[in-house]
């Protein structure tokens, strides 16, 4: 068997040719480069069967990063287990909108606090620390197994951002954590019934389905739980679902939420809402 057979095999096996090429390397212990150059070579028999092992769970449906254990988000190369959900593109919209707001219209907050509630690998909140040095971040999940994986992905990048263990809002006050200049969230947000959770069945189900049926509670929990836990004039972006924008909309003005408004994913789809806790009219 060499790398050409062994591609041959995942092609006729339905499995993408480069989750292939990626899934050959790893059994290999080699940069993908190298398959390149030694495309005719037998293989070791133990590469071959870690491959065999690898491109059968790739069938089923296993994602690919929890098959590698990596997946890049935003730049930054995060180890991920079964424990947290794979990070996504999409949440680069949330990123991205904090790290223009920072550095934007929160540009004269010398020393602002950043949270990410249910932060999982720690995505969020770590490309947030990375992008933005002078911040503060902190991180929440209530997932002790998560939280596990998100610290060691600080520590190996270097990265300090703290982390507390519990629900939503639950640990900051706890914690002792200062007004939050700006609150990110990527929560559960799919309804229990959605066609694509049999796709995602192989990622940890609380981070994907909140409680009842709409696929609303979590992210309706974090607006509800927000004002106190936000600095006057600060902000809260969330991550939801597709066609939830404008619900997610009427939560934040119902909360006396201002300047609510949404960015919008790689597909086009309104991906992020947020808003702004009003600050005290000047006296
Ligand atoms: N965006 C993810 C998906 O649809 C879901 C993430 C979430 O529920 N927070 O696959």
């Amino acid at each position: 068997m060499t790398p050409r057979d062994a591609l041959a095999r995942a092609r006729a096996a339905g499995v993408d040719r480069l989750d292939a090429q990626l899934l050959l390397a790893a059994a290999l212990g080699r940069p993908r480069e190298w398959l390149l150059a030694h495309d005719d070579e037998a293989l070791p028999d133990a590469a071959h069967a870690r491959f065999d092992t690898l491109l059968a769970r790739r069938a089923a449906g296993e994602p690919l990063a929890y098959l590698l254990g990596e997946r890049e988000f935003h730049g930054l190369l995060l180890q991920v287990t079964p424990a947290v959900l794979v990070p996504r593109p999409d949440t680069e919209t949330l990123v991205d909108w904090a790290l223009a707001l920072l550095a934007g219209p929160l540009a004269d907050e010398a020393a602002p606090v950043v949270a990410d509630l249910g932060t999982g690998s720690g995505a969020i909140a770590l490309a947030v620390c990375r992008g933005c040095p002078r911040a503060r971040v902190v991180a929440s999940d209530a997932s002790a197994e998560a939280l596990a994986v998100a610290r060691a992905n600080g520590q190996r990048l270097g990265l300090p951002v703290q982390w507390l263990l519990g629900d939503w809002w639950q640990p900051y006050a706890q914690a002792g954590v200062p007004p939050l200049t700006l609150a990110l969230s990527n929560p559960p947000y799919i309804a229990a019934g959605d066609p694509h959770l049999p796709a995602l069945r192989h990622e940890p189900r609380p981070a994907l389905v909140p409680p009842g049926g709409n696929g609303l509670a979590a992210l309706r929990a974090i607006v509800a739980g927000a004002t106190p836990h936000l600095a006057p004039g600060g902000w809260l972006l969330l991550e939801h679902g597709h066609d939830q924008a404008d619900a997610v909309a009427s939560l934040l003005r119902n909360a006396g939420f201002d300047d609510v408004q949404h960015r919008e994913d790689l597909a086009g789809h309104r991906r992020c809402t947020g808003g702004r806790r009003p600050a005290p009219a000047p006296v």
